[in-house]
């Protein structure tokens, strides 16, 4: 690292985002930039470049002129570069958990865990070796003295474009597995919270991976369609909102690329006369207001069945006016800020027009101010509404604010059919204590990810990730077996020897 960059790092929040391209720390040809904001106090951290088309085209072409090299490294000795950046992330996890939280505002906890979440996803590439042999097999003798088998093959370089609500977790979803199965890889970050991936590409660099073989480009829309564009890129990961995800699905496909596209979510939650509602309420209470809200796997919309619906109600009211609402790095904090004025607005346009539509409200968030004037950052206090019904925008659009939606069926069956209402199909959870009911909803829910008992079902790094309907585009998820699968190509090689 350069004196000059190492001055610019204070302890814990860098306040220069540059892009690392070849093994170098690089500023990047730039007609736009942002501030990179606090979202607690409004505090400018940094400024963030968009990278030019120039500079994406740079880092195509450095990634592309080492992949053939990357490519015939043995996989056991990719593999070993990861085994490095796991313990260089772990090292590093205090560091980058303070500077994810003053960049996004989730809590120190929150911040900790997700990176925790990525380090897994590099844990499970880390058997890349025994990956890229599964699925492949081979026949001997299908014809006389003619074996047939299929290997997995890296096809070049690959992108990953990225969220702003899970800063470090999610290039870690991607990063591994495409750089483990033999490809290059670059990274393009959200540019609201550019700050952790400078952390951990700093691991990257004291890593050592060949140069060129894992890049940074900073920047926004017109960086994403650079790269979208590009003649040298093979694949595109995308997670972000439906809109964009399916911009860049067909922008992707239409330049010939392979691409997984994560979108937005509407998750619900139904809450049976079977389940047990002191475990339930804590657990709803966290998917709902954890992260502000802010994930795509928040239940933001929760059904109370039958005659469980009263209890359930005051228990979620009592468990939502005891969340402290203030600064993610403060310690006793459960609910940061939004992420921007902008999102936290949206949110109150939603909560507004659900009670023009007849919701009611129970909790009022909307003119939270913290008691320490510092803290005038984006706010909102844990909002509670209930007698919300399918109909409502609030029940068929993303919150991404700690909002909680209360609504009431008189069964299963009507319940499920509020849940499979939205146009989304990320995740959904029941809570009960019966099977026949828990079975009924697994077979029934249309959503990529189900809980039973679980509010937040974020599946492990050697399970694949993704939802269904408007939260996907694409047919490979993300992680595990379906990373390897969308990394790499099969191809069936045919022969027989004369001699
Ligand atoms: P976003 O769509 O605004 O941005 C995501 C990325 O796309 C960013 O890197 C951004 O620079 C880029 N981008 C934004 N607008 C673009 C445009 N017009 N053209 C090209 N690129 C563009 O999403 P966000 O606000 O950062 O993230 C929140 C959304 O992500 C929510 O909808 C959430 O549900 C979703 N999400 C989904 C999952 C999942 O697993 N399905 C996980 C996390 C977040």
């Amino acid at each position: 690292m350069s004196e000059q960059r190492e001055q610019a790092v204070s302890p814990a929040v860098r306040n220069r985002v540059d892009n690392y391209v070849g093994g170098e720390w690089t500023t990047p040809t730039t007609e736009t930039s942002q501030p990179v904001v606090d979202p607690a106090t409004g505090d400018e951290l940094a400024t963030v470049e968009y990278s030019t088309a120039e500079t994406v085209d740079e880092a195509v072409r450095t990634a592309d002129e080492v992949f053939e090299e990357w490519r015939q490294t043995p996989v056991v000795d990719r593999v070993q570069y990861l085994f490095d950046l796991k313990a260089e992330l772990e090292n590093r996890l205090d560091e980058i958990a303070t500077a994810l939280s003053r960049e996004h505002g989730k809590t120190i906890a929150e911040a900790r865990g997700e990176i925790q979440r990525g380090i897994e996803n590099v844990e499970v590439a880390c058997g890349m070796p025994n990956m890229m042999r599964e699925g492949s097999g081979n026949v001997e003798d299908v014809a006389p003295g003619m074996d047939e088998y299929a290997v997995r093959q890296p096809l070049g370089v690959f992108t990953a474009i990225t969220p702003f609500n899970f800063p470090a977790m999610i290039p870690l979803w991607f990063l591994p597995y495409a750089v483990a199965s033999g490809n290059t890889f670059i990274l393009k970050p959200s540019e609201k919270v550019p700050l952790s991936s400078q952390l951990i590409f700093e691991a990257v660099d004291a890593v050592g991976f060949p140069d060129g073989v894992v890049n940074l480009v900073n920047g926004g829309a017109n960086t994403v369609n650079a790269l979208l564009e590009h003649d040298d890129i093979e694949g595109v990961s995308f997670v972000g909102s439906s809109p964009v995800a399916k911009h860049v699905y067909e922008t992707a496909a239409e330049h010939g690329k392979r691409v997984q596209a994560q979108g937005g979510a509407k998750n619900y939650a139904v809450v049976t006369e079977h389940a047990a509602v002191d475990d339930a309420v804590p657990n709803i209470t966290g998917s709902v207001y954890g992260n502000a809200g802010q994930r795509c796997l928040a239940n933001d919309v929760v059904v109370g069945v039958g005659d469980v619906y009263d209890e359930l109600r005051e228990q979620l009211i009592e468990a939502a006016e005891n969340l402290t609402v203030g600064a993610g790095v403060d310690e006793d904090t459960d609910v940061g800020p939004l992420i921007t004025g902008d999102s936290r607005e949206r949110v109150i346009d939603l909560i507004d027009n659900a009670l023009e539509e007849g919701a009611e409200l129970v909790l009022d968030g909307r003119d939270f101010e913290h008691s320490n004037a510092e803290l005038d950052g984006h706010f909102l206090g844990p909002t509670l509404l209930k007698g919300v019904t399918t109909d409502m925008e609030i029940a068929q659009e993303e919150i991404f604010g700690p909002v909680l939606c209360l609504a009431d069926a008189g069964d299963l069956d009507e319940a499920i059919e509020m849940v499979n209402s939205t146009e989304y199909g990320n995740a959904s959870s029941i809570y009960t204590e019966s099977g026949s009911e828990a079975r009924q909803y697994k077979y029934e829910v249309d959503a990529g990810n189900i809980g039973v008992n679980v509010g937040v079902c974020a599946p492990m790094g050697f399970f694949h990730f993704g939802g269904r309907k408007a939260s996907f585009f694409g047919d490979l998820h993300a992680q595990g077996e379906d990373a390897v699968n969308f990394y790499t190509e099969k191809t069936v090689q045919i022969e027989r020897w004369y001699s």
